[in-house]
């Protein structure tokens, strides 16, 4: 997918604020009516219609009419308010080459004001399939409305999650940066994936690193449950680092057995065509520890001694609400119960809307607001709790901390106002409900004409935003 950070450049604050708006409608509507949008923007001189037809000019949002007529955030409008959140926050300053494209993410390298190149990963679900196509097709097939960015941003928050944890626990992973959104940004891996690799001085070493990795990991209670070729990065020096982590499982999975020989077998299987191993002499001492197996070579994951609660212990730590994480897992295992969600839409909104109208009432950025207070709902990706970024906060319009200006959004506890807000969102939705159209027809917006950026145009500074 092309991000052409050329765009990005040229978009306004007010752009900004409308995409967000949307952003923040998404959160209950798979589409979002404009008015809506209006509303919470809240842009002076009815400003919010011509916004966006910017943005659908430059397919940052997405016009959809299937079901009622309204707007939604496209991948590319959420990469650009992820990236500009980080670049705000002084994580990096420029976006440079691609340096990957994966089964559900694209790769990018990023570079700090110093210079200093580190990698950005954009999760992507929904591009193709998750690993197990069944998967989900169960969890769409139950699904009544879903929405791929949220999913995306849990995916990125849970990647981030595992990635310091196993840092912080000697795994050679990535050094997780910061996450925001569906966008996580991690040390730069030197060398390449183990698939491009046609020859290795030690492969017996190497093999049985990665081995001994696999075992570590089901002993601190995780199971990779993709690991692979892909997902093995070995630089010049023949040193392993792993990567890629959203899909991981505890070693308590009712499927755990079969991951984990999964995982293994994708090893031996690599390491026997590549480099044509054969494992029959292979010792049980793997990575310096002495490990039980079978007769083939493979390590027993019965005769692993296995900490269990590690993983639900790093999620939490890292924000992780358990609602966020039964959502994906259902979505990455496909255990999905009955969703029977669609109706009780209203209440909800009633709570999220209410929420963004205040913040924009008060005159705070709502961007900012709805971090804060997602924390009980839905957190916004924006990883505090975990924080390795920098600590300078991005500062509001009116210049104010936005940690302050929560405190006294969260205190306000105005029941007649909230009332107001509802009524009049209510009163929008209904509107956009009932067919009446509040912006031009399908065809006015269509980028006809657009050109599409080569690769050559990524390479920008965007610190001049
Ligand atoms: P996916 O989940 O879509 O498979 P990955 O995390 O496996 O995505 O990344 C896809 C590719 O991007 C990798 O195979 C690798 O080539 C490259 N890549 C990912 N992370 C890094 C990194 N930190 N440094 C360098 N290259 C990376
Ligand atoms: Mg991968």
């Amino acid at each position: 997918m092309k991000l052409d950070v050329d765009v990005l450049r040229y978009l306004t604050k007010e752009d900004f604020r409308v995409l967000t708006a949307v952003e923040m409608g998404m959160r209950n509507h798979e589409i979002v009516p404009a008015e809506l949008v209006e509303r919470i923007a809240a842009l002076k001189h009815g400003g919010t219609y011509k916004v966006m037809k910017n943005l659908l000019k430059h397919k940052l949002l997405h016009h959809d009419a299937s079901k009622y007529d309204g707007f939604r955030l496209t991948y590319l409008g959420y990469d650009f308010l992820a990236i500009k959140t980080l670049v705000n926050r002084g994580v990096f300053s420029a976006v440079g080459r691609q340096l990957g494209v994966g089964k559900e993410s694209d790769i990018f390298e990023v570079a700090t004001e110093d210079g200093t190149v580190m990698a950005m990963k954009l999760h992507r679900l929904g591009r193709t399939s998750f690993r197990a196509v069944k998967s989900k097709r169960d969890y769409l097939k139950h699904r009544s409305s879903f929405n791929w960015l949220y999913l995306s941003r849990l995916a990125a928050l849970r990647e981030f999650s595992f990635m310091k944890a196993l840092e912080e626990h000697g795994f050679p992973v990535p050094n997780a940066v910061d996450c925001n959104r569906h966008c996580v940004i991690m040390s730069l891996v030197p060398g390449y994936p183990l698939v491009q690799v046609k020859q290795l001085e030690n492969p017996e070493t190497v093999f049985n690193t990665i081995i001994g990795l696999v075992v570590r990991l089901a002993e601190h209670g995780l199971i990779h449950c993709d690991f692979n070729e892909f997902n093995i990065m070995i630089d010049d020096d023949e040193k392993v680092t792993m990567i890629d982590f959203p899909q991981m499982v505890s070693v308590s999975h009712r499927n755990a057995q079969m991951y984990f020989d999964r995982d293994v077998e994708c090893v031996f299987k690599f390491f026997s065509k590549r480099f044509n191993m054969s494992f029959h002499e292979c010792t049980a001492d793997i990575d310096g520890t002495a490990v039980d197996t079978d007769d083939s070579g493979r390590p027993s994951f019965t005769s692993i001694a296995k900490d269990t609660g590690f993983l639900d212990k790093e999620l939490s730590a890292s924000g992780f609400t358990r609602k966020d994480q039964e959502e994906i897992a259902k979505f990455i295992e496909g255990g999905i119960k009955k969703d029977a969600n669609s109706d009780d839409e209203d209440t909800e909104d009633d709570e999220h809307i209410s929420v963004l109208n205040e913040a924009n009432t008060m005159g705070v950025d709502s961007l900012h607001v709805a971090d804060q207070h997602d924390e009980q709902v839905e957190p916004e990706g924006n990883v505090r709790t975990c924080e390795a970024g920098p600590s300078s906060e991005p500062e509001n319009e009116d210049g104010s901390n936005e940690e302050g200006d929560n405190e006294t959004v969260n205190n306000d506890n105005d029941a007649e106002l909230e009332k107001r807000l509802n009524k009049v969102r209510r009163r929008a939705v209904t509107a956009a409900r009932g067919g009446r159209k509040t912006f031009a027809s399908r065809n006015t917006y269509k980028d006809k004409g657009g050109k599409s950026s080569n690769s050559s145009k990524i390479q920008r500074q965007l610190s001049s935003w």
